[in-house]
């Protein structure tokens, strides 16, 4: 059946500045890290992408080594792009990156002009469009000097190839270092996109500040920890889930005794709050206005659900910030 995106989309979604830039992202948005490869039914990665969709999460973010296989996850969205979302293509943020081993030999990784063009190049041809609306270097090249990268992440810009560019995984020296290098060339950085979570809170050292201070905005990924901050895996491991999955990124060893006792606590919390976990841990990391969207992955629509029903209640109180940071340690 033809899609026909829900005439009420924008009703409940809440759209947040992109640092000092003309853009708004949404509260959430939309990763395809998992359940986009062609190891999922695309059946099911299609009501993944509608349900977003209809529920005002515009931005869809991927990078060229999403799959299993590697670019399988943006030629997927390609199709469902074509096939789905060809009307709302200037409704949508769509990103991708470059930065990680993506092809044999010497040109396809890190942070080389050679490489961060070609990949680009590719992940167009993949997705089957013109431009994404933001490229991103997905980790810094300890190599590479940093001038190169910046440049050629300017002149895919001014190729029209993205319109704006973004960094990933950057500490915070580095990314003070390459938003300054970004600002000469005049394509200023439009985001940085780091791990953030109540599990992983290395943004709070530091990278948040100078986020804050140079006006560029920050997208959280892995805001679940994914999946470890929802009732997830309270009752042990279900077989549907990512754990189950074999993934190589989360192993049943992150159930350690301390993290589910803090689950649990946690849990407790929420439920207080009249939310789940996983709806706390999602206000939470939007906490205090310095975090633009945070940047969720889901296999189910239900997750979907879950997430945009935080929006029901984002703010804390001083008693329960201080509460959460005590569950923490
Ligand atoms: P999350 O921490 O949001 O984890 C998502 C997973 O948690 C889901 O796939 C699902 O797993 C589980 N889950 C989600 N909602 C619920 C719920 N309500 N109840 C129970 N379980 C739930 O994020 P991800 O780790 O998936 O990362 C999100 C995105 O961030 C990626 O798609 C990617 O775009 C980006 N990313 C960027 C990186 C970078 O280096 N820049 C690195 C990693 C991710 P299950 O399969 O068990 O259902």
């Amino acid at each position: 059946m033809v899609y026909q995106a829900d005439a009420q989309r924008y009703a409940g979604m809440v759209y947040h500045r992109c640092g000092r830039s003309g853009i708004k992202l949404p509260a959430i948005s939309l990763g395809l890290w998992h359940n986009f490869g062609d190891a999922t039914r695309l059946d099911n990665s299609r009501q993944l992408l509608r349900h977003a969709f209809d529920n005002g999460i515009t931005h869809f973010d991927l990078a060229n080594n999403y799959g299993p296989p590697p670019g399988s996850a943006e030629e997927n969205f390609g199709r469902l792009l074509r096939e789905d979302f060809a009307p709302y293509r200037d409704e949508l943020i769509i990103s991708s990156k470059a930065g990680y081993t993506m092809w044999d030999g010497p040109y396809g990784d890190w942070g080389s002009r050679k490489y961060l063009i070609a990949s680009l190049n590719q992940s167009l041809k993949r997705m089957g469009i013109d431009y994404v609306d933001i490229f991103y270097h997905h980790r810094p090249d300890p190599e590479t000097p940093l001038e190169e990268t910046m440049m050629a992440l300017d002149h895919i810009v001014r190729q029209g190839k993205a319109l704006y560019i973004a960094l990933s995984n950057y500490p915070a020296d580095r990314a003070a270092e390459a938003i300054g290098l970004l600002k000469q060339l005049g394509t200023p950085c439009l985001i940085h996109q780091p791990k953030y979570s109540m599990l992983e809170r290395a943004p709070e050292q530091g990278l948040l500040d100078v986020l804050q201070k140079e006006g560029v905005g920050c997208i959280g990924f892995s805001p679940l920890a994914g999946g470890i901050l929802t009732d997830r895996y309270l009752n042990g491991i279900p077989d549907d889930s990512r754990i189950a999955s074999g993934s190589q990124f989360l192993s049943a060893d992150r159930l350690t005794p301390e993290n589910m006792t803090r689950v649990r606590e946690l849990t407790e919390l929420a439920a207080q709050r009249g939310q789940k976990l996983s709806q706390m841990a999602l206000a939470w990391v939007l906490r205090g206005n310095r975090v633009t969207s945070v940047l969720i992955g889901a296999s189910k629509t239900s997750q979907i659900d879950d997430a945009v029903g935080m929006l029901a209640n984002p703010d804390f109180t001083g008693q329960e910030l201080a509460r959460i940071d005590a569950i923490l340690g």
